[in-house]
């Protein structure tokens, strides 16, 4: 088979959804793709199946992990697609200390997953899942992991440690990782390729703003700073957590309400961030439609979003030896006109003019400048995180070009 004929299925597993998309070797656009949702809840799981314009639903009666993959399978079977799958790269979340780099999955690499977990339970546990599931159904083809916090692994280490006594952090691996790092990989590297930076020379803050939302400082194309810290809590507003927070204030707040820490953590992740603000929506574009509308909650949610971004992207310019640009991505970043435009005009200290007609022009997958060119620029750039785990995956199994070509 020729490299062109080989496809590369890349899986992320979630706690109740399982997301696939099927690419060619050649980096071509992907051929297929789809999420299965509700994963193990009501007996409503469906799988969304996307293939060119046409979409289409499937009800998942059982609705486990195993039956989603093996319904997924039984199209790839049908469309001739299965037999030319070489390998199946897959997300896992938290790699720890133990991966700075993707790795082809072994029994001991699946231990030292297992071993990492306990700093991402919920999350390491779905990717587990998902790998088992592929691992017991395609047993003869190599399999791949890709680790959200493997590219901060070059974060100094001033930047990572936390100011706590440092046995939690010998002991127990309490320290700042970071999260995003596939997409972040990804942007700065484009944004490299777009700028025409020096790939040896160059300084870039990235903002990877969706449901959940890091920036990071990249330096010469490695991570010296990042938002996120252990766990995907710390930093930024997001959908429904609050980032950073005065631990004093979430005591008290456990006090007021009479929950424990669980319950403490689970209201910072689940009810808070731009839906508690807002009291109305974790999602942004309906915040934007409320806040037209005259929404105080909304208004303040975008508003809350904003300064804390701004302050950020601030904080981690200086992690930096020099800013070329700031760079917005993920769903937030590649859509919202309106909270790039608040953001820069945040960012006056950077010289950063806004461009109006740029900024409204660089939605919807298109990548632009929109800045008027004084200083430092700004940048949309679209993420791929599919298309970073396809290439590792390739590499890995001795099909495609090598790791450094997107780093
Ligand atoms: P995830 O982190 O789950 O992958 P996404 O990167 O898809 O999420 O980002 C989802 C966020 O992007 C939501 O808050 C959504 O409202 C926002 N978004 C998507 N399109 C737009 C748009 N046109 N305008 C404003 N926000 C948008």
């Amino acid at each position: 088979m020729s490299i062109s004929q080989f496809l590369i299925l890349v899986i992320n597993s979630g706690s109740s959804s399982l997301k696939f998309t099927l690419l060619p070797a050649n980096g071509d656009r992907p051929l297929f793709s789809g999420i299965a949702e509700r994963l193990g809840t009501d007996g409503t799981a469906s799988l969304t199946l996307k293939r060119g314009a046409s979409t289409f639903i499937e009800p998942l009666a059982e609705g486990t992990h195993a039956q989603a993959l093996q319904m997924i399978l039984m199209h790839l079977r049908r469309n001739g697609w299965l037999a030319h799958v070489a390998v199946v790269g897959h997300r896992v979340v938290h790699g720890g200390e133990r991966f700075a780099t993707s790795v082809r999955i072994t029994p001991e690499v699946i231990r030292d997953i297992e071993a990492v977990s306990a700093l991402a339970p919920l999350h390491n546990s779905s990717n587990l899942l998902g790998i088992r599931c592929c691992m017991e159904d395609l047993p003869s083809i190599p399999q791949v992991a890709v680790f959200d916090t493997a590219f901060h692994q070059t974060l100094p280490r001033g930047a990572y440690t936390y100011s706590i006594p440092q046995r939690f952090y010998r002991e127990h691996g309490i320290r700042r990782y970071g999260f995003h790092g596939t997409s972040i990989r990804y942007v700065s590297a484009k944004a490299v390729e777009l700028l025409g930076l020096d790939p040896d020379d160059h300084g870039l803050v990235i903002a990877h703003l969706g449901n959940g939302a890091s920036a990071s400082s990249v330096q010469d194309g490695k991570c010296v700073d990042t938002s996120m810290g252990m766990t995907p809590l710390e930093g930024l507003v997001m959908g429904t957590r609050s980032g950073d927070l005065d631990v004093g204030a979430a005591a008290q707040i456990g006090r007021i309400a009479g929950l424990d820490l669980a319950g403490v953590e689970m209201l910072l992740n689940r009810e808070s961030g731009l839906l508690g603000v807002s009291e109305l929506s974790s999602d942004c574009r309906a915040l934007e439609t409320a806040a037209e509308a005259g929404h105080p909650g909304a208004t303040l949610a975008l508003e809350v979003f904003v300064h804390r971004l701004a302050r950020y992207v601030g904080a981690l310019a200086t992690s930096l030896r020099r800013l070329d640009a700031v760079v917005f991505t993920g769903g937030i970043g590649e859509n919202s006109a309106r909270v790039r435009a608040m953001t820069l005009r945040h960012l006056g200290i950077f010289n950063l003019v806004l461009d109006e007609s740029a900024n409204q022009y660089a939605v919807r997958g298109m990548s632009g400048r929109i800045d008027q060119g004084y200083g430092t620029q700004a940048w949309v750039i679209p993420t791929d995180e599919e298309a970073v785990i396809a290439r590792d995956a390739a590499w890995l199994a001795g099909l495609g070009e090598s790791q450094s070509r997107i780093e």
